[in-house]
């Protein structure tokens, strides 16, 4: 089902009209109640009254996770502190935690956007659904809990953790949705050992690959589906998959103001690029945020969808900006460098890329090693040639390759330390 036709299967048209009048709604707001953005508009010469929408969003400017530090905790309040019903917050790993402040507006709002997130992945009223996400300052057990509530379920609010009594109650009391991370649907999964069917499993807060949906999907019999978003701009309910084609996330367009930018310049990309997802909330009331930079990379795409909505899709995230490296113009993802690593069975999962210099140009080296049970060639020429290959194919850059000897590389015992740039800073 789709929880609201009206938004969700919007003419394209009529939504660009209604992105506008939220856009100018959101910014004359920003600008009223928000000291940092009054300075940061008028800096940019941005007057709300004459605002034109859309077609001059390139004027705003943009926010960054920076600026939510700096005005912790309650610098960036579009509403004086007492209409907050609920503030939530961010672990923070980096210093001060990063908080999500809700009015009862905004709450609602969540409410409805993991209702229809729900509905996406084939929820429907009178469903049992299993909220296995962390109840707490964290985003996911709260607004999935809300959301199907507001869907019309019967929803079990069981938090994280106690596996077994989890497939217990998944078991006894006949779930068909379960809303957790994929990686604690795949424990539960390993736990249940094949005795917990269900129709749908609503998965996010971690970058997940359709491998891993295979499993999922293939221990638990029902559609593995991603679920996109932040704290800072709601919490869950930002994206999320349709059942019908799990190909890529429908953006919540009412509600959300979303762009793809070029990491490096800002400058925004055509659909179907690869750069930084932007978004603007069109709707939130407590903390308006301009443009704000996710730090996620996806791309866009437009039209109608096989399930009938128009809204615009993003891709599944393909990693973090703060992981990407420019060699030679060309944005590398250690994340794929490492997919075209895993993909030999006479690799070991253990690999360095090397960056330096040459003549003022970049040289990438990426150094792997061979798998314990595989016995080296005398001359591994073909074998570097080949990997150097499939990485060209992969990355469009090329490649020197090493394979050192099993153990040769460096082990650690935290983050693993996959990149050495040695270039100089230009
Ligand atoms: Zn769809």
């Amino acid at each position: 089902m789709i929880f609201d036709p009206a938004a969700e299967c919007m003419p394209e048209a009529e939504r660009a009209a209604l992105q506008a009048e939220r856009l100018r709604a959101t910014v004359a707001a920003a600008h009223a109640s928000v000291p940092y953005y009054r300075t940061r508009l008028d800096a940019a010469g941005v007057r709300p009254a004459a605002f034109a929408g859309l077609a001059e969003l390139g004027r705003l400017p943009f926010t960054t996770k920076a600026d939510l530090r700096e005005h912790y905790p309650f610098g960036l309040l579009a509403v004086p502190r007492e209409q907050l019903a609920r503030v939530h917050a961010s672990s923070g790993t980096r210093g001060r935690p990063t908080i999500a402040p809700y009015t009862r507006a905004d709450l609602d709002l969540w409410s409805e956007m993991c209702a229809r997130s729900l509905a996406l992945g084939g929820g429907a009223p009178g469903d049992v659904v299993h909220v296995a996400y962390g109840y707490g300052l964290f985003t996911g057990g709260l607004g999935l809990h809300y959301g199907a509530e507001r869907l019309g379920c019967t929803v079990i609010p069981a938090s994280a953790g106690q596996s077994q009594r989890q497939i217990t109650l998944l078991r006894d009391l006949g779930a068909v949705g379960l809303a957790c991370t994929p990686s604690y649907a795949l424990h539960l999964a390993e736990v249940a050992a094949g005795s917990v069917r269900l129709r749908y499993g609503i998965h996010g807060a971690e970058p997940w690959t359709d491998a891993m949906r295979a499993r999922i999907e293939a221990a638990f019999g029902g559609d593995a589906i991603d679920i996109y978003g932040l704290s800072e701009i709601i919490g869950p309910g930002v994206a999320c998959e349709c059942r019908e084609a799990k190909d890529g996330l429908h953006i919540q367009e009412d509600a959300f103001l979303a762009e793809v930018v070029d990491p490096a310049t800002g400058a925004p990309l055509p659909e179907g690029e690869v750069g930084e997802l932007v978004l603007t909330t069109l709707r939130k009331e407590a903390m308006p945020l301009l443009r704000y930079r996710t730090g996620d990379l996806c791309s866009l795409t437009r039209g109608t969808c096989r399930c009938g909505r128009t809204t615009a899709r993003m891709s599944r995230i393909k990693g973090r900006v703060d992981d990407m490296l420019i060699v030679r113009g060309v944005n590398v993802f250690p994340s794929e460098i490492e997919a075209v690593v895993l993909e030999s069975p006479h690799l070991a999962p253990h690999y360095q890329v090397v960056l330096s210099q040459e003549a003022a140009l970049d040289r990438m080296e990426l150094q792997v090693e061979w798998a314990p049970a595989t016995q080296p060639p005398l001359d591994d020429t073909a074998a570097r040639a080949e990997l150097a290959h499939r990485l060209f194919e992969r990355l469009g850059l090329h490649s020197d390759v090493t394979i050192h000897a099993s153990g040769a590389l460096p082990r650690s015992e935290g983050k693993a330390v996959r990149v050495l740039d040695r270039r100089r800073p230009s």
